[in-house]
């Protein structure tokens, strides 16, 4: 009998079992894949989430793996308009970080094991244990064979087509639909220079470092262009690059590409019921949403503490508490993210290009006001806070 049994453990699943296991909750954290292992995501982890990095003891581990701190962002929004500043701090963090989800999730599933929780990899959770319309348990495939155990709680945290959260019928409370589709590959040899984002001709162009002295270099399309760029990948990524960001296109001819352009057009935006009696969603399983504004690991993070502050009182206190313990969870959690939840589908539409172009001129040469810019890309402002802040 565990206290809580975790479904997926990347950065929802193994943050949220690290948090709770440090309390002193028996957790049992489960995932089909093992790790160190990839996921298909671009991996920009904002000033937001390196706080809580740091905070969990994670962030000098982090660096000590080789990944580059990223202190400088530029965003070139017209020919005659690159602005130029650090990311808006968090917390005393002032840097980005852009580290390999094979690296990351890996360092959180061990920080999560040290910390005393059971790990069990290459298992495919099934189908959810009920009793008398509560969920006890869950049920288990995969290459070691089947089996069941029981918990308090069972915690979903298996991505964005969550098999918890079919299993528990959990409704879709909000879905947007899809606005966008990102690729994405991996070059050795470019200069560091921060973070660098182009904007123009109806696509995004993204370059930043990460582990092992490569970049990252994403583009990101409509997704009305989805079916027609996975046709001829390598030559449309690399003719957007060429297009949207020559600078970047340039430093690409005397770089190393290593592995080959992937990405996804699964990027829907919704929210899901995110509690029930005996359980609960973190991450993409309880909500997502195009990364354009790249919030997804942060806000993982964000889920994992807010359930781990709540839990292990109620967990001593019994099945009800640990009810009202999750809802409460999932209601500070929609009321916490709404509106970077609207902001990213006002950047995911395209619907902020014409009005924003000039209030991007209007803080050209003030550092802090184009630091308070991104701070909206990571959720710490709303566009209406920065337009009355640019005055
Ligand atoms: C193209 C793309 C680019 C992105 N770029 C960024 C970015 O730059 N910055 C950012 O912050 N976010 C980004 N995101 C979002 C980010 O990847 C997600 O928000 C984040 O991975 C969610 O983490 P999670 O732990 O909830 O789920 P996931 O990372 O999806 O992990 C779910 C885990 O559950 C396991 N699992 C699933 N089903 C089962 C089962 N039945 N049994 C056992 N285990 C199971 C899986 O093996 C997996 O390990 C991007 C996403 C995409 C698709």
């Amino acid at each position: 009998m565990y206290d809580v049994i975790v479904v997926g453990a990347r950065c929802a699943g193994a943050a949220t079992a690290l948090l709770l296991a440090r309390q002193g909750v028996r957790v049992l954290l489960t995932d089909r894949t093992a790790f160190p292992s990839d996921t298909i995501s671009t991996h920009l982890l904002h000033p937001t989430g390196v706080a809580r990095l740091r905070a969990w003891g994670l962030l000098d581990p982090l660096l000590a793996t080789g990944c580059p701190p990223i202190d400088t962002i530029s965003f070139q929004a017209a020919d005659d308009l690159v602005l130029r500043a650090a990311p808006y701090p968090c917390d005393g963090a002032a840097v980005s970080l852009a580290p390999r989800r094979t690296v990351l999730d890996a360092l959180l599933v061990e920080a999560a094991v040290a910390a005393g929780a059971e790990l069990r990899e290459g298992v495919s959770f099934q189908r959810v244990v009920w009793e008398d319309g509560r969920a006890v348990g869950a049920a288990f495939g995969g290459r070691g064979g089947a089996f069941t155990e029981r918990a308090a709680l069972i915690i979903g945290a298996d991505g964005r087509h969550s098999a918890v959260a079919r299993q528990v019928e959990a409704k879709t409370v909000r879905d947007v639909g899809t606005f966008g589709c990102q690729f994405y590959g991996y070059w050795h040899g470019l200069p560091n220079v921060g973070t660098q984002i182009f904007i123009g001709g109806g696509q995004a162009v993204l370059a930043y470092p990460t582990h092992d002295e490569h970049h990252l270099v994403l583009v990101g399309w409509p997704h009305a262009r989805f079916a027609e760029v996975k046709q001829d990948l390598d030559r449309h990524f690399l003719a957007a690059v060429g297009t949207t960001a020559p600078a970047v296109a340039e430093q690409l001819t005397d770089a190393t590409h290593t592995g080959s352009i992937t990405g996804s057009g699964d990027l829907g935006n919704y929210i899901r019921e995110s509690a029930g009696p005996g359980w609960a969603l973190v991450g993409d399983a309880a909500t997502a949403k195009d990364p354009v504004t790249a919030q997804g690991i942060g806000d993982a993070f964000a889920q994992a503490q807010s359930l781990a502050d709540r839990l292990p009182t109620a967990l001593a206190a019994g099945p009800q508490a640990v009810d009202a313990a999750t809802a409460a969870h999932a209601a500070d959690r929609n009321r916490a993210t709404s509106a970077a939840f609207e902001t990213t589908l006002t950047f995911a539409m395209g619907g902020n290009s014409g009005a924003l172009l000039p209030l991007l001129r209007a803080i050209e040469h003030r550092p802090e006001l184009i630091s308070m810019f991104y701070g909206i890309y990571a959720g710490q402002f709303t566009m209406a806070e920065f337009a009355t802040a640019v005055g």
